[in-house]
């Protein structure tokens, strides 16, 4: 059976109570994993784990004294985190003229600060195993730009040099570091955009439809896997050839 070696890991995702962080820990826990989802609210964390049939954790990526706290909770219920997938992130989509400090703020805080502290968090105890996987999801708009997105685009273009450098500090260590950037995928994040936009950039996506949250959880799975054992510091585009 295809991804049989994941069955048994400790797999964390961040950001998993809807859309594409849902999906992965669907996926995961499809193939037996152990699954932490996280999110901010403790209430909707515990009804996503609930429907989904895995464990969930009140896990703000912001605030690292919670992702700390967090972290050694699963630490002591299952002795190990296997596999990192940094998932949690956020737009406050508006033209670089009317970004207030705000926006700027809570993207890079969480998109980017985010994925420091928790992996800041869990990497010293996969370097104890010798072993581990950390999946980091970046965005083409990371590569392409966007309009009303000079934010966005920052802390996703920013994931690339994280993963590239954490990639070549860690290979000796048994451990692999990847980035996938999806393009399209029909989650609450792209519902925001207006009809007539998503219209244009369907005809400029070859495959010619919007991505499913799964098919961003199939590349997680196969990053992680023994199939992609000599990957690393690498980024897979899933994008309908977006990019
Ligand atoms: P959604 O808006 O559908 O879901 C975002 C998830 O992140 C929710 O589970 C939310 O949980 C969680 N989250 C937000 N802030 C925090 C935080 N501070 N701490 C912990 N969890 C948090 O987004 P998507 O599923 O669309 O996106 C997932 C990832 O994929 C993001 O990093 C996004 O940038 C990236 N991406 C998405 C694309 C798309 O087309 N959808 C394209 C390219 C990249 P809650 O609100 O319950 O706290």
């Amino acid at each position: 059976m295809f991804f049989e070696d994941l069955k048994g890991k400790v797999v964390l995702v961040t950001g998993g109570t809807r859309g594409i962080g849902r999906a992965v820990a669907e996926r995961f826990k499809g193939v037996g994993a152990t699954v932490y989802i996280t999110g901010t609210s403790k209430e909707r964390t515990e009804a996503a784990a609930r429907e989904i049939g895995v464990k969930g954790l009140k896990m703000d990526v912001t605030d690292r004294e919670e992702v700390k706290k967090g972290v050694e909770e699963i630490i002591r219920a299952e002795g190990r985190i296997d596999i990192l997938i940094n998932n949690a992130g956020i737009t406050r989509d508006t033209l670089f003229i009317r970004m207030k400090d705000e926006d700027w703020d809570a993207v890079v805080n969480t998109n980017l600060n985010g994925v420091y502290n928790v992996t800041r968090a869990v990497v010293p105890y996969m370097v104890k195993k010798r072993s581990g996987c950390v999946i980091n999801i970046s965005s083409v708009v990371g590569f392409t730009g966007n309009v009303g997105q000079v934010n966005y685009s920052a802390t996703k273009s920013a994931l690339i040099g994280f993963t590239k450098s954490l990639a070549k500090e860690l290979g000796g260590r048994g451990i692999r570091v990847n980035c996938i950037a999806p393009g399209y995928i029909t989650t609450d994040m792209t519902e925001k955009i207006p009809e007539k936009v998503k219209a244009e950039l369907l005809k400029s996506i070859p495959l010619r439809r919007e991505g499913e949250p799964r098919e961003v959880a199939d590349a997680c799975l196969f990053l992680t896997s023994e199939m992609a054992s000599y990957i690393t510091g690498t980024v897979l585009h899933v994008n309908g050839g977006l990019f």
